[in-house]
C-alpha cells in the first residue's frame, strides 16, 4: 500500500525536496494534496506531474489561473485559507507534511491532529507558538508528530529503541550561520546578500535569516522541548560548523548517541515520510577524508542574542513564545525588505516581548490573538 501524502507548502524548499523524495519512491509514496500560497506556476507544474487528488492555492487571486490550467485534469482545485485547513480532513490522506513557513502552518497542523492524521513536521513555528496544546491534542488523539527538522530527526533517530530510557541531555548542533566569528561592529554592517548565504544548507529565506541570527536554534530548542518532553535546562546548543553531526542525545549512563550525515534535508524528510522504514537512497555519502576534523564551540550569546531571547521566552511560557515568534517573523520580513538592519532583529523581538501582557491561552485562537497583537506592535515600533 502506498502512503498518500498531503504536502502543505509544496512550493517551498522543504516541499520541493519532499517531492524529489516522492518522485524517487513511486512504489511507497504518492502525492494526495499539494498546497501553495502565491506560487501558482510552480503549483500547476507540480500538479501536472504528480496528479494529486486536490490542490489548494491559498491566495485566492491565483485561483482562476490554477483552475484553468488544471481544467482537463482529474484534480480538484480549492482556494483560500479555510480550504487549507479543511483539506487535511480528506479520508484518503495518510500523512500530512507540514512544510508551510511561519505561524500560517498552525491551524492546518492542529486540524490534521484533530482529524487523526500523522504529521511530518517541518513547520517548527507550530510547536514554538502552541506546543503545549499541540502535544496535548496529539497525545489525546494518539497522532504521531514525526520531526523533519534535521536536528530533531537526528534526536528521534538516536532515540530509536531507547524510548524507555531516561534522557539526561539533548544536544542540538548549530552551524553558527554565516556570521560566526564576526565582531559586533562587523555584524552591524552585514548585508541581506551575506545573511542569505548559509554556509551549509540551502533553505527558504525566513529560516536562512533565522539561522544567521541563531533564532532558528532558539526555535529548535523550544521545538525539542515539546517533541521530546525534555525540560529546557536539559537542552544544550553546541556550534558545530561542519553540520555533519545533526544532534545528539546523552543518556543517564553518560552514553552519547548521535546521527551523522551530509547536510541534505532529503534524508530527514524521507525518514519521516517512510517511518519506521529506512529506504535505500543514492544520496551522496559522507566521506571521512573530506572531513578530517569535526569541531565544536559554544554559541556566542552576546553577539547573537536571539538564542537567549528564545530560551527566556520558553522559560516564561504561556503566550510569550507566540509573541516572540510573531515579532521575529515581522522583523525578518522587514530585514528581507531592507527596512531594518540585521542587528535590529533581536532588538525588535525583545521590545515586543517586553510589551506583551502574559497570559496562558487555552485555545489556538488565544495564541493567534497574541500573534496578531504582537505583529501590530512590532510593525508600529520598528523605527530605530
Ligand atoms: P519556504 O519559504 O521555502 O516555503 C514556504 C512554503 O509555505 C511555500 O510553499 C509557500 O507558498 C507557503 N506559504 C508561505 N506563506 C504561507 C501562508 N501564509 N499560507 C499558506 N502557505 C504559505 O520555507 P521552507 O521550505 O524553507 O521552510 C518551511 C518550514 O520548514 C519552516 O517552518 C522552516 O522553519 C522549516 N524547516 C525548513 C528547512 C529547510 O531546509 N528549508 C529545514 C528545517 C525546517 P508559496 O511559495 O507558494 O508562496
Amino acid at each position: 500500500m502506498k502512503r498518500k501524502i498531503a504536502i502543505l507548502g509544496s512550493t517551498g524548499s522543504i516541499g520541493v525536496q519532499a517531492l524529489e523524495v516522492i518522485r524517487n519512491l513511486p512504489d511507497l509514496l504518492e502525492v494526495e494534496v499539494l498546497t501553495a500560497f502565491n506560487n501558482a506556476d510552480s503549483l500547476i507544474q507540480q500538479a501536472l506531474e504528480f496528479q494529486p487528488n486536490a490542490v489548494v492555492i491559498v491566495n485566492e487571486l491565483w485561483y482562476p489561473k490554477v483552475k484553468e490550467a488544471l481544467q482537463n485534469e482529474d484534480i480538484k482545485v480549492f482556494a483560500g485559507e479555510s480550504s487549507l485547513i479543511d483539506i487535511v480532513e480528506m479520508d484518503s490522506i495518510d500523512m500530512v507534511l507540514a512544510a508551510i513557513v511561519g505561524v500560517a502552518g498552525l491551524k492546518p497542523v492542529y486540524h490534521a491532529i484533530e482529524y487523526h492524521k500523522p504529521v511530518a513536521l517541518a513547520n517548527k513555528e507550530t510547536l514554538v507558538v502552541a506546543g503545549e496544546l499541540m502535544m496535548q491534542k496529539a497525545g489525546e488523539n494518539q497522532v504521531p508528530l514525526l520531526p523533519v527538522d534535521s536536528e530533531h530527526s537526528a534526536i528521534f533517530q538516536s532515540l530509536a529503541g531507547e524510548f524507555e530510557n531516561k534522557i539526561e541531555k539533548l544536544i542540538i548542533t548549530a552551524s553558527g550561520g554565516p556570521f560566526r566569528g564576526k565582531t559586533a561592529a562587523e555584524l552591524r554592517e552585514v548585508t541581506l546578500q551575506q545573511a542569505l548565504k548559509h554556509p551549509n544548507w540551502s533553505m527558504g529565506h525566513k529560516i536562512t535569516i533565522d539561522s544567521a541570527t541563531l533564532m532558528n536554534k532558539g526555535l529548535e530548542v523550544i521545538e525539542a522541548q515539546w517533541l521530546f518532553g525534555v525540560p529546557l535546562e536539559d537542552i544544550e546548543v553546541v556550534v558545530h560548523p561542519q553540520s555533519i553531526i545533526h544532534s545528539l542525545v546523552r543518556f543517564t549512563d553518560g552514553s552519547l548517541k548521535a546521527q551523522l550525515g551530509l547536510p541534505d534535508m532529503k534524508l530527514p524528510i524521507q525518514y519521516a515520510l517512510t517511518y519506521p522504514k529506512r529506504v535505500a537512497t543514492d544520496f551522496p555519502r559522507f566521506s571521512f577524508a573530506q572531513y578530517p576534523a569535526l569541531t565544536f564551540e559554544a554559541p556566542d550569546l552576546q553577539l547573537f542574542p536571539c538564542l537567549q531571547i528564545a530560551k527566556e521566552a520558553a522559560q516564561r511560557g504561556g503566550n510569550i513564545p507566540a509573541a516572540m515568534n510573531a515579532a521575529n517573523e515581522v522583523a525578518v520580513a522587514m530585514f528581507l525588505q531592507g527596512k531594518i538592519k540585521f542587528t535590529n532583529i533581536p532588538d525588535l523581538v525583545a521590545k515586543t516581548i517586553a510589551h506583551t501582557p502574559f497570559s496562558i491561552p487555552k485555545t489556538i485562537e488565544g495564541y493567534i490573538e497574541t500573534d496578531l497583537n504582537s505583529r501590530i506592535y512590532t510593525n508600529h515600533n520598528s523605527s530605530f
